[in-house]
C-alpha cells in the first residue's frame, strides 16, 4: 500500500521538531517554537512540539511556557541518541496518525538528516535552509522563503498538494521564544510499536569536532574582519581585540577564500549564522550574503573607510575610519582598562 500523507483538507496544526542532547532540550527547540507560534497564530491552529528521547519534566514544560500547546514525547531509550532509522520511522508514524499541516525542524545535523527521510516516508516535499516562513493570508499555505541561485534571489516555495508542508530553518536565525510562566498546555507521553525502534546503525561514540572558530555561534561578542585587512597576518589585530573583549573571531567569505583564516570562522549565507549581543566588524562591505549571517545580532558596530558601505545600513553604530588606526587604539584602551580593573586598589578608566 502506498503510504500517502493526509490530503490538505484533513491536515491540521503546526508541528516543530524539538531536539534533546543527553536529555537536555536544545535551544533550537525554543527558536522553532518562536517561529511555530507565529505560524500557528496566523493559521488559527494549535502548536505541537515533538520530542524523541529522554527529557526531564521541566524541559518539556519549558516548551509549553515558550509557546507549545501540546508536547508529544516518546521517551524510549532506543531514541536516546539521534539515529536516522528509528527517528524517521517514529516521526513518520506520528505524522500519519496525527496529520500535521506544517512541520518544521532546525537545519542542524539532526534536522538535515531526519527531514529528507521523513519527506520520503510521507511523500511530502521539503524546503531546506529557509530564512523566513510566512502564511499566505489568501490560501493559508506555508510560504517557504530561502535564498536561491547563488544567493542572488529570494525564492518563495509553496507546497499546495502534499502534507505536511515541511521546511528546515537555520539555527540562530530567530530569537528563542521567551518563556511565559502562566502558559498552559498538554504533555502526551507516547509509546510506539517496537518495530519502529530498530536500527541497522549503532552509535559507537561521540567525538566533538575540533571546533576552531566554532565558538562564534555561542559567543556573546564577535569581532570580525574581511578583505579590508589586506593580508592574513593582520588577523592578529582582530584576535588581539577579540581577546580584550572575550570575543569570538569571525570573518567574511572573502577573507576565508583567501586563506587568511579557517572556514569555521566564516559568517554568512554559506558560513555560520550568529546571534551575538555585539557584532563588531571592520573592513567588511556588508554584502547580502554576509548580512544573512548576522540578522539576529543584537547590536552591530561597523568600521569601514567607505562612508557608503552597505554595512552602515544595518549597523547601530558606524565608524568611518581606517581599521589599521582604530583597532590598535581600541585594543590598547580595552587592555589598559582590563589591567587596571585587575590591579588591587585601582579603579578602571577609559
Ligand atoms: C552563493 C554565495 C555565498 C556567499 N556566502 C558568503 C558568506 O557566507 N559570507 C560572506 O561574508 N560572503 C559570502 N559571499 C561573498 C559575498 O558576496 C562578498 O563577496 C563578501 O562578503 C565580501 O567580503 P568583504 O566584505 O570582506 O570584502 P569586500 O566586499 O571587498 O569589502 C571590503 C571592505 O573593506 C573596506 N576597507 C578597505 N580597507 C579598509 C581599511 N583600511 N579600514 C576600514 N575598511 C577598509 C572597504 O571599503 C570595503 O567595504 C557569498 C557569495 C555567494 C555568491
Amino acid at each position: 500500500m502506498k503510504e500517502t500523507a493526509a490530503l490538505p483538507a484533513a491536515a491540521s496544526g503546526v508541528w516543530v521538531f524539538a531536539e534533546q542532547r543527553a536529555g537536555i532540550v536544545q535551544p533550537i527547540s525554543h527558536e522553532l517554537l518562536a517561529r511555530g507560534r507565529r505560524l500557528a497564530d496566523a493559521r488559527g491552529a494549535p502548536l505541537t512540539s515533538v520530542l524523541l528521547g529522554p527529557a526531564g519534566d521541566d524541559g518539556l514544560r519549558e516548551m509549553i511556557r515558550r509557546g507549545a500547546d501540546r508536547v508529544l514525547h516518546v521517551a524510549d531509550p532506543a531514541l536516546q541518541d539521534f539515529l536516522p532509522e528509528p527517528y524517521s520511522a517514529v516521526t513518520a508514524h506520528l505524522v500519519r496518525e496525527r496529520r500535521p499541516d506544517i512541520f518544521i525542524a532546525g537545519a542542524t545535523t539532526t534536522g538535515r538528516t531526519l527531514m529528507p527521510l521523513l519527506a520520503v516516508l510521507c511523500h511530502a516535499g521539503l524546503t531546506a535552509d529557509c530564512t523566513q516562513l510566512e502564511i499566505d493570508p489568501a490560501t493559508g499555505e506555508l510560504l517557504q522563503i530561502r535564498p536561491a541561485i547563488g544567493g542572488n534571489i529570494m525564492a518563495t516555495i509553496r507546497t499546495p498538494l502534499c502534507r505536511p508542508q515541511m521546511a528546515t530553518v537555520r539555527p540562530r536565525s530567530m530569537k528563542p521564544a521567551p518563556p511565559d510562566p502562566g502558559r498552559a498546555g498538554e504533555i502526551e507521553r507516547l509509546t510506539v510499536p517496537p518495530e519502529l525502534l530498530r536500527s541497522r546503525v549503532r552509535r559507537v561514540a561521540f567525538e566533538p569536532a575540533d571546533d576552531e572558530g566554532g565558538g562564534i555561534q555561542k559567543a556573546e561578542v564577535v569581532v570580525a574582519a574581511g578583505r579590508g585587512l589586506k593580508k592574513g597576518a593582520n588577523f592578529d589585530l582582530v584576535r588581539r581585540l577579540a581577546r580584550a573583549l572575550n570575543a569570538g573571531v569571525g570573518a567574511s567569505r572573502d577573507a576565508v577564500d583567501r586563506g587568511w583564516i579557517g572556514y569555521p570562522h566564516q559568517v554568512g549565507l554559506s558560513g555560520k549564522t550568529i546571534s551575538p549581543r555585539l557584532y563588531f566588524c571592520a573592513g567588511i562591505s556588508g554584502s547580502v550574503q554576509h548580512l544573512a549571517g548576522i540578522k539576529t545580532a543584537e547590536h552591530i558596530i561597523a568600521v569601514n573607510l567607505n562612508p557608503d558601505a552597505q554595512i552602515f545600513k544595518v549597523a547601530d553604530y558606524g565608524v568611518v575610519a581606517d581599521l589599521f588606526e582604530l583597532l590598535p587604539l581600541l585594543t590598547e584602551k580595552l587592555e589598559a582598562r582590563k589591567k587596571s580593573a585587575r590591579a588591587p586598589g585601582t579603579e578602571g578608566s577609559g
